[in-house]
């Protein structure tokens, strides 16, 4: 599945985040593909929709999509001309799909800031600037094999030597791939490079517990937001200390607890919804009396491709889908109200399933 990794300097708050996403974790016997490691997390994806699918169902059980972060530990200053260590840092971060980047926007004399002072836009520059390092490398090494051929008017290589040159020059600006705009077939090619700074990536801003209800007043996030703004990037403002206290509660005392502090969600919640969103992912449904299920799908997915996640068989014989959106099967109240009401569609193979469906898929074995 796709993973989003949780990167950030020493002493910014990742172990205890990342603790606390083991700590809230999924019931792994119900997600039996996902990986097993130590630097993985599997957590649960809240979804409101399931809840309310589950009241109106009433199955025997109701199982949760699932979404994995993975901790990726190593030295990033000097990580782009480094070895070992550091090396390792950006080949993981070559193997996550999305970057979760936390910054630390906590004030505690206590605790030790490898810069010396907390200074987020300065943290987030550090690791920026070794992850735009990596790829300026990458680009070099491809106009060194590409440059001759484009000069003796091989027309895929002109094209490619054009890419490669204007993200040479944003690089040099210190501006991260995401960022450039490209035409269709360019981004073509820049996929090919697989590179670190084309990921999408969101800021987690650590707070202090005195934050947390209202962060507007910490001046370190409204500088992140600032910050984040001109890299397309999003801002997720959590405590993880307290995250850390939240995981250890079941469903009733996290309520209680959180309706204590004054917030809605818990910020672990929110960053697993945006990471989640910030992957392209979206969920569809399968509601039956026995079960009720959250399944992840990759946006743009067609109805047999999705039906292929539940499992191979359902792709290959793939007849067709019956479907009803979440909205539709709420406002009918019931699965026979809705399929009275003709909002019940059978859809072909051709079907682009969207965000909230409830699906029924037939298939031949
Ligand atoms: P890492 O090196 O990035 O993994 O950082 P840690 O998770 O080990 O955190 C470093 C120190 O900061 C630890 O002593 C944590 O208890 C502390 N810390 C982490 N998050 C918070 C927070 O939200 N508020 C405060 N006050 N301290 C925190």
């Amino acid at each position: 599945g796709l993973t989003a990794g949780i990167v950030g300097l020493p002493n910014v708050g990742k172990s205890t985040l990342f603790n606390a996403i083991t700590q809230a974790g999924a019931e792994s016997a119900n997600y039996p593909f996902c990986t097993i490691d130590p630097n993985v997390g599997i957590v649960e994806v809240p979804d409101e929709r399931l809840n309310k699918l589950t009241e109106l169902v009433k199955p025997k059980k109701t199982v949760p999509t699932a979404f994995e972060f993975t901790d990726i530990a190593g030295i990033v200053k000097g990580a782009s001309k480094g070895e070992g260590l550091g090396n390792k840092f950006l080949s993981h971060i070559r193997q996550v799909d999305a970057i979760c980047h936390v910054v630390r926007c906590f004030a505690d004399d206590e605790i030790t800031h490898v810069a010396g002072k907390v200074d987020p836009i300065a943290d987030i520059e550090t690791i920026n600037l070794e992850l735009i390092l990596a790829d300026l490398e990458t680009v070099d090494k491809r106009i060194d094999r590409v440059g001759k051929l484009a000069k003796q008017k091989d027309k895929d290589a002109a094209l490619e030597y054009e890419v490669l040159v204007k993200l040479k020059e944003a690089f040099e600006q210190g501006k991260m791939a995401r960022t450039i705009e490209f035409t269709e077939e360019q981004m073509k090619i820049v996929k090919h490079l697989h590179l670190l700074t084309i990921k999408p990536m969101l800021y987690v801003a650590n707070v202090g517990e005195e934050d947390i209800v209202d962060p507007s007043g910490n001046e370190y996030v409204q500088q992140v937001r600032e910050y984040a703004k001109n890299d397309n990037a999003e801002v997720i403002v959590i405590c993880a200390k307290i995250e850390a206290e939240i995981a250890e509660l079941d469903g009733e005392e996290k309520k209680m607890f959180l309706e204590e502090l004054g917030i809605k969600e818990s910020g672990l919640d929110q960053l697993i919804k945006a990471a989640y969103s910030l992957l392209g992912l979206a969920t569809y449904f399968t509601a039956g009396e026995q079960e009720v299920r959250a399944w992840t799908f990759k946006k743009g997915m067609k109805a047999p491709q999705c039906a292929g996640i539940i499992h191979s068989d359902f792709e290959r014989g793939f007849i067709r889908a019956e479907t009803v959106s979440f909205e539709d099967l709420l406002a009918a109240g019931s699965m026979q109200a809705a399929r009275e009401a003709g909002k019940v569609r059978l859809e072909g193979k051709d079907y682009v399933v969207q965000d909230g469906d409830i699906m029924h898929f037939r298939f031949n074995v």
